[in-house]
């Protein structure tokens, strides 16, 4: 079977589902169940199950009638490496991946991605609630705090490592630095380096010492204030733009001599819809294309990874060229895909999780 060839293929390459619960104001007027998806292998949790009836896709016939109409009923399967239920909790989402963050400490260069259309849980999964909440934290500190946790056990084998983090948006094919001093007056280039031009940098772009859980907090805040900025010239910016938060981590061992470096990419995808672009203009027309064109670039790289192709299509797009040496090769990938469980998204979630077993 070819999802079986695939399956052979994909090596590095994992994709989780994830399902946001309902939120208050949207279980008005039910009793809080989301009636168009099952999970069907409660003990596996693999897979997900979509019921399309009647005309629950109504108020997006105009995106389903410009996809060339998806506009069916029936029942639509799908499986992943793992399918979070939406009484997930972060503390179990995180257990899943806490053994790809391990592994930047044995030098492997991973990517955690969230893919999804706007409002599905993204940021929510990446950085987390904006309570502060500790058990709301998401993937981002999460993984950090591991990170520095497990280095610090590691020191009494004789290693020693140090951890640069930055954080960039990705905006219309821009770079923008999220730890800057709030200027926006820096040419942000990307640019081989290392022996072997195997390692990508940003020129001009903040890289902060940290060793601190805290430290990476006060980050995570500076990074949003920035944002929070940027949004007030731009409404919908952060919908719009990747974001990706980068730790890099070079360790040596004193006692044996072994040197080693890891880098932990964490990206939070620009909205997964696809942006009408017909009716906007100039500006925003643009931008529209720049995101479409990023995110589908994105799914061609991590396919053309997947087939074993001889040609990397990694410069196609921003994205895909700052994280060329941590996509393929010897890195580990991992997609989040995320869901909404609003009955009127029902099209978009479709094309998000058909999007995301296609990168399977
Ligand atoms: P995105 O970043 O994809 O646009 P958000 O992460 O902002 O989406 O999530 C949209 C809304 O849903 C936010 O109010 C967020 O707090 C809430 N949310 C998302 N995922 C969860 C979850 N797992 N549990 C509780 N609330 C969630
Ligand atoms: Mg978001």
């Amino acid at each position: 079977k070819l999802h079986n060839t695939i399956q052979e293929l994909k090596g590095n390459i994992r994709v989780f589902c994830r399902v946001r619960p309902l939120l208050v104001d949207e279980t008005l007027g039910t009793d809080g169940v989301i009636p168009h998806i099952n999970f069907p292998d409660t003990k596996e949790q693999k897979m997900l199950e979509i019921e399309k009836v009647g005309d629950a896709a109504l108020n997006e016939s105009t995106v389903s009638a410009r996809r060339g109409g998806n506009n069916c009923q029936g029942k639509f399967d799908f499986s992943f490496d793992r399918v979070f239920a939406p009484d997930s909790t972060q503390a179990q989402v995180f257990e899943e991946i806490s053994q790809l963050v391990q592994s930047v400490l044995d030098g492997y260069n991973v990517c955690i991605f969230a893919y999804g259309q706007t409002g599905s849980g993204k940021t929510h999964t990446m950085e987390g609630g904006s309570d502060n909440a500790a058990e709301n934290r998401g993937m981002i500190p999460r993984a950090v705090a591991q990170i520095f946790q497990t280095g610090r056990e590691l020191e009494e084998k004789g290693w020693k490592y140090t951890f640069e983090a930055s954080f960039l948006e990705i905006y219309n094919e821009t770079i923008r630095d999220l730890l800057g001093n709030g200027k926006d007056d820096q040419k942000y280039d990307i640019k081989m380096t290392g022996s072997n031009s195997n390692d990508v940098m940003v020129t001009n772009l903040t890289l902060v010492p940290v060793s601190s859980e805290n430290q990476v907090h006060s980050l995570l805040e500076k990074a949003s204030h920035n944002r929070a900025v940027a949004e007030t010239k731009c409404n919908e910016r952060s919908s719009r733009s990747h974001s990706v938060f980068r730790l890099k981590l070079t360790g040596s061992n004193e006692l044996t001599g072994e040197g080693c470096q890891g880098t932990l990419n964490l990206i939070d995808l620009a909205g997964s819809e696809r942006l009408k672009e017909s009716g906007s203009e100039g500006q925003r027309l643009k931008e529209t294309q720049a995101i479409n064109k990023s995110l589908s670039n994105l799914g061609n790289v991590i396919m053309a990874l997947a087939n074993k192709e001889s040609h990397i299509p990694y410069r196609n797009s921003k994205l895909t060229y700052l994280l060329q040496n941590s996509l393929g090769g010897n890195s580990k990938t991992l997609m989040f895909v995320n869901i909404s469980p609003k009955e009127e998204n029902i099209q978009e979630t479709l094309c998000s999780l058909r999007f995301a077993t296609k990168v399977n």
